[in-house]
C-alpha cells in the first residue's frame, strides 16, 4: 500500500502542462464550467459532438444498453447494438460499402484502413506493394502506422527510426497559387502529383493514397477544387492503388452530407476511416467501412491480423446508432449544409472589416477562416505573434470554445476553425459571431494588425 505517496496537485497528464478549468455539465451548443462560467462550443470538442451535448434520447438508449449489459467480448458473443449500427452505417453509405469494422477512435480507423488494404494486396498476389502515399500537411492520427501517413513533420520527428517512412506529396492549397491556371486546372495538377509520385516509386510498390477529402485541422478545412477528386480516383485505378478518405473529422454529416467524399461522387474512394461525429462524444466509437471485395480476400485468406479489446462494444455501438437516429430524426446532415452556408457567408462578410483574413473556407460546419499578413499575397502572419493561440485565448476568455492551428508543413499560416454542433440555429450563429467578432477586435488591437 502506497495510498498518497504519489499524489501531486494533478496525476493526470496530457500534451502540454497547461489546464482548463474542470467542465461541469452541457447541453446543445454550450458547455458549462464548475465555477458557472458558461461557452459556446464552436469546435464541438475537437470537431466530435455533431449532434450537440445532452441529447436525451442517446442517453435514454445508453442508459437502456447499460441496464443490459455494457460490454461482451466478440469472441463470446455477437452483440445487436454493433449488428445494427453496422447496418445502419452501410444504409448511409454510398452503395457498395457493406463491411463495418468497428474501433474506438480516429487513430484506430485510419490504422485499420491501412492495414486492410496491406492485408488485401498481399491475399491478392501484390505482396509487393506496401507504400502509402498522403499528403502534407495532413493529420491521420498518433499511432505509428497512422503517424507515419501523417504530414505533420515535427509530431513524426522523433518517432522515425520507429516507422517505415512514407511517400508524401503536397496537399491541393490551390488557393494560394499565383499562376495562369484556373481553379480546375489547378485541381488536376495538383492530383497529377499522386500519379508523379507514384511512378517515381514505382506503381508495384504503391500500396494506397489516402487523404482527408475536407481537411481538418492540419490545413484549416482545405478544399480541393472539384476536378481533383474524380482525376484522383482516376489515377488510383489506373495504377491499382487503393484509395482512403479520411473522414474522421470532415464524416459523419458535418461538411452537410453523411460524407465529405458524398459532395464527389466521382471521386469515390474505396476504404473510409470515420470517427468523432460517429460517436458525437457520447462514447468512444470509429469505424472502417469497406467494400466486400476488398475485405473478402482478406477473410478468405485467414482473416484479418487486426482487433481492439473494445471494438464494436454494446454500449458504445448503441450509442452510436442513437446518433445516427437523433442526427436523421433532427435532419442534423441537412441543418449542417443550411447553417454551413450562413456561418460561411457571416465568417466572409468578415473580410471587410478585418483585412487580416484571408481565405474562407470549408463545407457544411466544416470551416476555416486563415489569417495573413497580407490578403493580397496570402503572405502568413509571422509566427511569433502566435497570432491563433491568441485569438483562441481572446475568445475563451470571452465565452466561446473555437479550434485554431498554425498549419506547418507544405505551406505556413493560422488559421481558425469555426465548427459548431450541427444543431446550431440561425439565433446562435449570430451569437457565436459576436464573439468571434469582438475577439478579433481585440486580436486586432493587441497585435497592431
Ligand atoms: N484523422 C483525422 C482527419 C483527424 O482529424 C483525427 C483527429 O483529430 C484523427 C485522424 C485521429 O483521431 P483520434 O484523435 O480519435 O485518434
Amino acid at each position: 500500500m502506497h495510498a498518497g505517496s504519489n499524489r501531486r496537485a494533478s496525476n493526470l497528464f496530457y500534451q502540454s502542462g497547461s489546464r482548463r478549468p474542470p467542465v461541469d455539465r452541457a447541453e446543445g451548443i454550450y458547455i458549462w464550467a464548475q465555477d458557472g462560467r458558461r461557452w459556446i462550443d464552436g469546435s464541438s470538442g475537437a470537431m466530435v459532438v455533431n449532434i450537440g451535448h445532452g441529447n436525451r434520447n442517446v442517453l435514454d438508449a445508453m442508459k437502456r444498453q447499460m441496464e443490459r449489459t455494457t460490454f461482451a467480448y466478440r469472441l463470446h458473443f455477437e452483440n445487436d447494438a454493433a449488428e445494427d449500427l453496422a447496418t445502419r452505417l452501410c444504409d448511409l453509405m454510398p452503395p457498395g460499402f457493406d463491411r463495418v469494422f468497428f474501433v474506438s477512435g480516429g487513430s484506430e480507423a485510419t490504422e485499420s484502413c491501412i492495414k486492410l488494404a496491406r492485408q488485401y494486396a498481399v491475399a491478392t498476389g501484390q505482396a509487393g506493394r506496401y507504400k502509402v502515399i498522403s499528403r502534407f500537411p495532413s493529420y491521420h492520427g498518433c499511432t505509428l502506422g497512422a503517424l507515419a501517413v501523417t504530414g505533420y513533420a515535427a509530431l513524426a520527428a522523433p518517432f522515425s527510426p520507429l516507422m517505415a517512412a512514407m511517400p508524401k506529396i503536397p496537399a491541393p492549397t490551390a488557393y494560394l497559387d499565383r499562376d495562369d491556371l484556373t481553379p480546375a486546372g489547378r485541381g488536376l495538377r495538383y492530383a497529377d502529383m499522386l500519379e508523379a509520385a507514384i511512378k517515381a516509386e514505382g506503381p508495384e510498390t504503391v500500396l494506397a493514397f489516402i487523404m482527408e477529402p475536407v481537411g481538418g485541422a492540419s490545413t484549416g478545412a482545405l478544399v480541393a477544387p472539384d476536378s481533383y477528386y474524380p482525376r484522383v480516383r482516376e489515377i488510383c485505378d489506373r495504377y491499382g492503388v487503393l484509395l482512403i478518405h479520411d473522414e474522421v473529422m470532415s464524416g459523419a454529416g458535418r461538411t452537410g452530407k453523411f460524407l465529405a467524399g458524398d459532395h464527389w461522387p466521382d471521386g469515390r474512394p474505396d476504404l473510409v476511416a470515420l470517427s468523432k461525429g460517429l460517436g458525437s462524444g457520447y462514447c468512444p466509437l470509429g469505424a472502417m467501412v469497406a467494400p466486400d471485395r476488398i475485405v473478402a480476400p482478406v477473410l478468405a485468406a485467414g482473416g484479418f491480423l487486426h482487433g481492439f479489446t473494445y471494438a464494436g462494444n454494446p454500449l458504445a455501438s448503441a450509442a452510436g446508432l442513437a446518433v445516427l437516429d437523433e442526427m436523421e430524426r433532427g435532419d442534423m446532415i441537412g441543418n449542417a449544409a443550411r447553417m454551413g452556408a450562413v456561418l460561411a457567408a457571416r465568417l466572409e462578410g468578415l473580410k471587410a472589416r478585418f483585412p487580416f483574413i484571408g481565405d474562407v473556407r470549408g463545407k457544411g460546419l466544416l470551416l476555416a477562416a486563415e489569417l495573413v499578413a497580407d490578403p493580397g499575397t496570402m503572405e502568413p502572419l509571422p509566427a511569433r505573434l502566435n497570432a491563433y493561440q491568441r485569438l483562441v485565448d481572446i475568445a475563451y476568455d470571452k465565452g466561446l470554445i473555437i479550434y485554431s492551428r498554425r498549419t506547418r508543413g507544405g505551406y505556413e499560416g493560422d488559421h481558425v476553425l469555426v465548427c459548431p454542433p450541427l444543431i446550431i440555429t440561425e439565433a446562435q450563429v449570430e451569437e457565436l459571431m459576436a464573439i468571434l467578432t469582438e475577439s478579433l477586435a481585440d486580436l486586432a488591437a493587441e497585435l497592431h494588425l
